[in-house]
């Protein structure tokens, strides 16, 4: 087990207004528990990404608060906020002109971390890639690798808190299933807080231990995929739960031959 759990983090009556017209997210309030693994659903638009970005403050809210562990984030300067979470994105932007091991050493680099060679090592371990890989360039990349080359970036500042937006958006299904499970193993070993954006719901329930569904700003449901499963996530839930689960009971079907 590991030493210490990840922060918990609390939103409080958060709003962002991109303009008179547009509130991407409309007074959430909600707990994440420290340790969690907490899926983000939604249609495209519903505000997940604007949500999570104001964990790490890419953006401000409009009105209320967020704060890890207690402490409000508005509290310190926000390149601080930034280096004590880990951020990963679709197309996770590795500098091409840079290695595999130079990118995974800029978090290193910034502190001033000297002898990176051996840590560089050991971060692609965790996402299981060898080391010789850090002699590779980006563009030597497969898809796959290159996200788990993101997430190794993402966790050189040994973050206790990892966000991450749609991070196996541009992948092929297997690849997207390869990574999802390695993502949650890490967050097992490491111990760590992760919320995780995501489309797809069938991701979000065999992932994450308590699935949020956004819809128009707001939650729409907060429930255990045990829960959502049972129906207990109210219409929008269910309609988003009703996709993987038709696939699910067709693919039972095909393989009776029925
Ligand atoms: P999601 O990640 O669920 O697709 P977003 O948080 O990106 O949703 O967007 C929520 C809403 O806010 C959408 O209506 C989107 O068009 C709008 N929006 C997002 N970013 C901006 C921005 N920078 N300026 C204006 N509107 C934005
Ligand atoms: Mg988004």
């Amino acid at each position: 087990m590991p030493a210490q759990t990840g922060p918990s983090v609390a939103f409080r009556e958060v709003t962002k207004r991109y303009s008179a017209r547009v509130t991407a997210v409309d007074a959430v309030s909600l707990e994440i528990a420290a340790g969690s693994f907490v899926a983000l659903v939604g249609a495209s638009g519903s505000g997940k990404s604007t949500l999570l970005k104001m964990v790490n403050r890419l953006i401000e809210p409009s009105a209320g608060s967020v704060a890890i562990d207690g402490r409000p984030v508005a509290d310190d300067p926000s390149h601080l906020i930034r280096r004590r979470i880990g951020y990963v994105f679709q197309n996770v932007g590795l500098f091409p002109h840079m290695s595999v091991g130079e990118n995974v050493a800029i978090g290193l680099r910034l502190t001033g971390e000297t002898g990176a060679a051996a840590r560089v090592a050991d971060l692609l371990a965790l996402v299981e890639l060898p080391p010789e890989f850090a002699r590779r360039m980006p563009a030597e990349l497969s898809g796959g690798q290159a996200q788990r080359v993101g997430v190794a970036r993402a966790l050189a500042t040994e973050p206790r808190l990892m966000l991450m937006d749609e991070p196996f958006g541009a992948l092929d299904p297997v690849t997207r299933d390869g990574l999802g499970q390695a993502i949650r193993t890490l967050h097992d070993r490491l111990g760590l807080t992760t919320i995780l954006v995501t489309h797809d719901m069938a991701e979000a329930l065999l992932l994450a231990d308590r699935v949020l569904v956004m819809d128009g700003g707001r939650i729409a449901a907060d429930a255990a995929p045990h829960a959502l499963l049972a129906g207990e996530g109210g219409p929008v839930a269910d309609a988003l739960v009703a996709v993987p689960r038709t696939q699910a009971h067709r693919l039972a079907e095909l393989e009776r031959g029925a």
